[in-house]
């Protein structure tokens, strides 16, 4: 069951976004303690859809209630008096008191900090409370691993169980449940005002992720890397798996470090992955096999199972170039050439994992390419390795004569959004300049390129190219109609 978590100061917000988030949701959840004035519990109950589930939780356990307890257990037996479905109550309620309450109760653990080494003890203790019906345990995810271990636990007792995993690497626990022993989810009601850290709403969960429909044999994809909440992939592949009839998941999968992917590949339900910063070559020891293209490259932006070994790609490289050609200035571009990019002058900003990519394959291109980057260490070293010149970072604006400039670095995206990687007064109208930022794609550099009167390629452009790519490695899908051939 997918259920909505209302938390709204006022009767009227708490009414309107409960009976929104209906739509999607199979149960209510109304925060009584997040309304300003706890007694206007009764005008929301009688004007909100059942079922529902009644939370007055006090601050001492995480919540907004600054009541006695004594009026807290009143509430707590109205609601039950009212013909409520279930209550939300934890082990500060003396257990002869909840005896009192009465109704379907669901006791409930909370840490806000951290999940707790032995899961599986504090269930086996919270099994053993004589007034529990249900058994909620709710912890914060400070990394993967601690998702993996809540999405592991199992009922050990007669309660049946609610999981889940408060923070961004807690999301796959609310998205996966199905495939858990968890008994419900919880998504916000009002996307604007989530209850716990990490919580999407429910149209989040019930329309990109369709959670309700999930179940063990559902195969998952993800997004690996940090930062990843920015990222448009989610939407994107969740749509064409839609689109397409998969029975598959992509899910956002905040990781920090690269040995929790061990862990992911165990998954029997793992079948790839697109990979981000800072992942892109620390994920290759964990590989059984990289393609040749990647190889060549020496960074990973896609992982995929092919007959139960996982192979790496990079579909980054293909795509970059993919997009110059496909977005170069028509006027520049006679009816028989097919690359246009030969023979051109290019400065690339930047030595990370999309400059690698794109490095190689606009010298595949054969233009002349010179790299700079901030860090002069690593883009000495990225150049050696491509055999190419280097370019100070401080000098980059004496390079003359360019035809083409590409922001390879991450300066441009959120939340370096109002910065530019190139001075603005050094473009020029003859240069054509692709920005890969696509977060947002409308970037500082971008605006004033345009104002300079130059020919500009956006980065969802690559985005989109590179994505398709993926989803051809996973599915065998094609999506682009000029897409050429894999990578190899
Ligand atoms: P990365 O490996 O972390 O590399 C980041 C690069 O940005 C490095 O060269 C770094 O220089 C430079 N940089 C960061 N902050 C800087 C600053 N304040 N001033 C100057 N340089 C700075 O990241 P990546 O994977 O290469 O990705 C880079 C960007 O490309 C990201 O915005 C990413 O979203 C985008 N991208 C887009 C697509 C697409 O499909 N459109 C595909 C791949 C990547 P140092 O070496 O000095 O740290």
């Amino acid at each position: 069951m997918l259920c909505a978590t209302v938390a709204e100061k006022t009767p009227k917000k708490a009414i309107q976004w409960a009976r929104r988030a209906r739509e999607y949701a199979d149960l209510l959840e109304l925060r009584v303690d997040h309304l300003e004035n706890p007694d206007d519990m009764d005008r929301v109950l009688e004007r909100v859809p059942e079922p529902l589930i009644v939370t007055v939780r006090p601050v001492s356990e995480g919540g907004h209630f600054r009541g006695s307890p004594r009026k807290r257990h009143r509430l707590l037996a109205e609601a039950v008096n009212r013909g409520v479905e279930y209550i939300s109550v934890d082990q500060a309620i003396p257990l002869t008191e909840r005896e009192n309450i009465g109704g379907i109760q669901i006791l409930t653990y909370h840490n806000h900090r951290e999940t707790p080494a032995d899961l599986s003890s504090l269930l086996s203790r919270y099994q053993e409370d004589e007034e529990a019906d249900y058994i909620k345990i709710s912890t914060y995810c400070n990394n993967l691993n601690d998702a993996f271990r809540l999405m592991d636990l199992e009922p050990n007792g007669t309660r049946p169980i609610i999981v889940t995993g408060m923070g961004e690497p807690g999301l796959i626990t609310r998205i996966l449940y199905r495939k858990t022993s968890s008994y419900m989810t919880f998504g916000a009601a009002n996307p604007g005002n989530p209850a716990a850290e990490g919580q999407p709403s429910v149209r989040v969960l019930s329309e990109r992720y369709r959670v309700q429909k999930r179940d063990p044999s559902t195969d998952l994809y993800g997004l690996i890397g940090d930062p990843v909440s920015h990222s448009q992939s989610p939407r994107l592949f969740n749509e064409l798996f839609n689109e397409h009839n998969i029975d598959a998941v992509y899910v956002p999968l905040k990781m920090q470090q690269t040995r929790t992917l061990g862990r992911l590949l165990e998954r029997s339900d793992f079948q790839g992955a697109s990979v981000t910063i800072p992942h892109k070559r620390t994920v290759i020891p964990y590989l059984d096999s990289l393609n040749p293209y990647a190889e060549d490259i020496g960074a990973v932006n896609t992982i995929a199972r092919v007959d139960d070994r996982f192979e790496g790609y990079n579909t980054d490289a293909r795509a970059a170039v993919e997009t110059l050609i496909d977005c170069w200035p028509e006027e520049d571009v006679s009816s028989e050439m097919e690359n246009p990019l030969a023979g051109t002058k290019v400065l690339m900003l930047g030595a990370g994992g999309a400059a690698r990519a794109a490095g190689t394959s606009l010298i595949r291109a054969g233009v002349d390419l010179t790299l700079t980057n901030r860090t002069r260490e690593r883009g000495e070293e990225l150049a050696s390795e491509l055999e190419v010149s280097f370019l100070p970072w401080e000098e980059r604006e004496t390079i003359t004569d360019l035809d083409l400039l590409v922001n390879c670095t991450s300066v441009g995206m959120k939340p370096m959004s109002d910065l530019s990687p190139f001075p603005e007064e050094h473009l020029s109208p003859d240069m054509v300049v692709f920005d890969m930022v696509y977060t947002p794609a409308e970037t500082r550099l971008i605006q004033a390129a345009r104002d300079a009167g130059c020919h500009t390629i956006t980065g969802d452009e690559m985005f989109r190219r590179q994505a398709h790519r993926q989803f051809r490695l996973w599915t065998g899908i094609h999506q682009e109609e000029n897409e050429g051939e894999p990578e190899n």
